[in-house]
């Protein structure tokens, strides 16, 4: 997905994770989501991000690829011990990181490129159901996302229950 759908969703899920308690409200643990949800195409010099650290980007994508380890599951669980047990970071921080780097994996999972998921093992994971970058279709997977966050913010989460119910029965 392009870099705006990737803010956007990551934005959603920062909303998200503050209504239902994931994380606080504090300024820096929305940041975390935000500077998470960017985090996986640091191995892309052509991204966003990998244009302004081609320091990391170039060595990352000479050795890896695009969508190698950092498109991985195993990045998550090693970044989460690296920052809760050796950097001792707020838990809030390391979660806000962990839900926007999930984030990114998840809109990506939806294109057809897929994604490693179990890397080292590189058989890419992709929905049934797959958007082009930049396509229309993007577009439309993230307004209903927007719409389906407006619905569960205005609902309260747990009182929607019924209305996603229907939504997983209709795509099922
Ligand atoms: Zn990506």
């Amino acid at each position: 997905m392009q870099f705006s759908s990737h803010l956007t969703v990551g934005a959603l899920t920062a909303i998200v994770s503050v209504k239902a308690g994931w994380i606080g409200l504090e300024s820096l643990d929305i940041l975390a989501v935000l500077i998470g949800c960017m985090l996986p195409d640091i191995d892309h010099p052509h991204s966003t991000l990998g244009r302004r650290v081609k320091i990391l980007s170039v060595p990352i994508s000479k050795l890896f690829g695009h969508r190698g380890f950092t498109h991985s599951l195993l990045i998550i669980i090693v970044g989460l011990w690296f920052l809760l047990y050796y950097l001792n970071t707020p838990p809030g921080w390391a979660t806000g990181l962990a839900l926007g780097y999930l984030s990114h994996l998840a809109a990506d999972f939806v294109t057809p490129s897929g994604i490693p998921l179990l890397w080292p093992w590189r058989q890419r994971f992709r929905s049934p159901v797959t958007v082009v970058t930049g396509g229309v279709g993007e577009k439309v997977v993230v307004g209903m996302l927007m719409g389906f966050t407006a619905v569960w913010v205005v609902c309260g989460g747990h009182q929607c229950r019924p209305f996603f119910d229907w939504l997983v029965q209709l795509f099922s």
